[in-house]
């Protein structure tokens, strides 16, 4: 995993609004979700997640995690990159969050520092260190 202070190529405001807004509606608790590019318009889209969470961590349900998959099969999305929240400002990932990159080769890092959101981007060195 490699800290990048580079967004990704399909990054855009408009997503960064999305995770963001998503981010602060679940203030004070984390909140999780996907970029995805969606086949029928070429376009990438976040679509949040439902999770169990708490203030520094958050927990989906293997139904929820399934009802994803189908969405993504039926829907022909192509994963881009995950998302999750830090509402108390860590900006820097666990060993946990780091598992999110086996769903795409980037992950943003929502973090809120004294009441301001902002985002850190992380994108996978090689297919080896996923779980590094
Ligand atoms: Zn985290």
């Amino acid at each position: 995993m490699i800290l990048s202070s580079d967004p990704p190529p399909w990054w855009s405001t408009g997503l960064q609004s999305e995770c963001l807004s998503a981010a602060s509606s679940g203030f004070p608790l984390e909140v999780c979700g996907f970029f995805v590019l969606e086949a029928c318009s070429g376009r990438a889209s976040f679509r949040p997640l439902r999770a169990r969470a708490s203030t520094h961590s958050f927990r989906v349900d293997p139904q929820e995690v399934v009802r994803f998959a189908y969405e993504i099969m039926d829907r022909q999305w192509t994963v881009l990159g995950s998302f999750h929240s830090h509402p108390d400002g860590t900006p820097t990932f666990s060993k946990r969050d780091r598992l999110l990159m086996d769903w795409g080769a980037w992950h943003v890092l929502g973090c809120r520092l004294n009441g301001v959101w902002e985002v850190t981007f992380a994108r996978r060195s090689s297919c080896t260190d996923a779980t590094d």
